[in-house]
């Protein structure tokens, strides 16, 4: 702190006010001020590339989005009891994007809320309680959702109906035994869950394992595991926070690079540029069943502002073809991190889809996961002005989850920096 300036020692004192949850990026902490596409500038007008931010996907403030939740604040924001015409509007767009079997949608929030409300509807169908997820998912932050998200970790308590199925690590198990493992996996914890007197209810899975450390694998792996689910009378659950929304650069959902069709979808983050706004998208026979008996309504969800901002950014997705470019500039990013790695024998595995790539690091000696040394080249990046992150149970993986509009250029500048990076820590 004593080489920080006066002015970010004030800010980081004046933070206490905020409590202990509230955690700082970077040693030297960064205080932005204004955004424009893949960059950030600080208050000395200094640029930072960023290279972690899937919530305003098409990049900081979007001309198209500023002006249409301009516009809307200026008109009207009010909550969804009257007649609108934005949120049915953009309610079409969107189930358009969906399988046909998925025709209804309902808002909230944020990626929690509408988790917490799709595990309440999965129990409501199936009269069961057990939900499995993945060993270090996250799902959201509320009572419910939390005891289903282990990479909480600490002191969070797992739900007693919460299962884990082990991360699908291709680099461990390869691409052709991951599915099968998986699947077998999935059915020892369904018998564990009846042989403790508890029904099975579903399935929630981010299908990019995003807190897992990045296993997307090859598209269509997960497909068995979902119709599993099916045969064993669960729902599947698709967390399309991570994945949703041209990420994968295959197709706008992670589920439809699989090849199937969930019963429940969730999305948030990247649906509406940085504006609070999610989502849940269900089966309307799934849905009915549930708001027959139990009412649900959020105060701001699905607001007029929300709308415009939503809407908006789907527009710039599709104009902007945004899958294209996250196919385009994901594989041309993969192949310059595959060719670094042949200098760097700690670069143990290169993974990604699209625009959610994972680098993961490991001893070349030992084959321990490099957790620190991930955190010191973070580190690193962040001094040569390249904003990333990590992930995986030991930190070891290289997050690397662009806006969708990143360039051929700031690949250029990342690898740069990452190249750079490694030479400095000699790793
Ligand atoms: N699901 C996944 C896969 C997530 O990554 C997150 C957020 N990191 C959430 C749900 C929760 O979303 P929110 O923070 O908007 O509540």
């Amino acid at each position: 702190l004593d080489a920080l300036d006066a002015r970010k020692r004030s800010l980081i004192e004046r933070r206490a006010a905020l409590g202990g949850g509230y955690r700082l990026f970077y040693r030297d902490p960064i205080e932005v001020v204004r955004g424009v596409g893949t960059h950030v500038f600080d208050e000395q007008g200094t640029d930072y590339l960023d290279a972690y931010n899937n919530v305003v996907s098409v990049g900081h403030c979007h001309p198209h989005v500023v002006e249409a939740v301009s516009r809307q604040a200026g008109m009207l924001n009010t909550h969804t009891r009257y007649l609108h015409e934005t949120i049915l509007d953009y309610s079409e767009a969107l189930l358009a994007k969906l399988p046909a079997e998925i025709d209804r949608i309902t808002y909230q929030c944020t990626g929690s809320e509408a988790n917490d409300l799709a595990i309440r509807i999965a129990r409501n169908y199936t009269g069961a309680e057990g939900i499995i997820v993945t060993s270090e998912a996250y799902h959201g932050n509320t009572d419910l959702v939390s005891g289903f998200s282990p990479s909480i970790g600490m002191g969070q308590e797992l739900s007693p109906a919460c299962r884990l199925l082990p991360t699908p690590d291709t680099h461990i198990h390869g691409d052709i035994a991951v599915g099968d493992f998986i699947v077998e996996q999935l059915k020892a914890c369904i018998a564990d869950l009846r042989a403790n007197g508890i029904g099975f209810a579903g399935l929630l899975v981010d299908s990019i394992f995003s807190s897992d450390g990045i296993c997307p694998g090859k598209a269509g792996w997960l497909k068995k595991v979902a119709d599993t689910v099916h045969e064993e009378g669960g729902l599947v659950i698709a967390d399309e926070v991570q994945p949703g929304f041209c990420r994968t650069g295959d197709a706008f959902w992670g589920f439809a690079r699989h090849g199937f069709v969930p019963d429940i979808v969730t999305m948030g983050k990247p649906m509406a540029n940085g504006i609070a706004c999610s989502a849940t998208a269900v089966r309307h026979e799934i849905l009915d069943a549930f708001t027959a008996n139990i009412p649900y309504f959020n105060t701001f969800a699905g607001n007029p502002v929300a709308m415009a901002a939503a809407k908006a950014t789907l527009e710039v997705m599709d104009g902007e073809d945004l899958i294209g470019n996250a196919r385009r500039i994901g594989s041309m990013f993969v192949s310059q991190l595959e060719g670094l790695a042949v200098g760097h024998p700690s670069i143990a595995d290169v993974r990604g889809a699209g625009l959610y790539i994972g680098v993961e690091f490991d001893d070349p000696a030992t084959g321990d996961p490099m957790g620190a040394e991930t955190l010191a080249l973070i580190e690193q990046m962040r001094q040569r002005r390249v904003l990333t992150s990590n992930c995986g149970a030991y930190g070891n993986i290289l997050k690397i989850r662009t806006p969708l509009v990143f360039s051929a250029a700031d690949v250029d500048r990342y690898m740069t920096a990452l190249e750079d990076s490694l030479t400095a820590l000699h790793i």
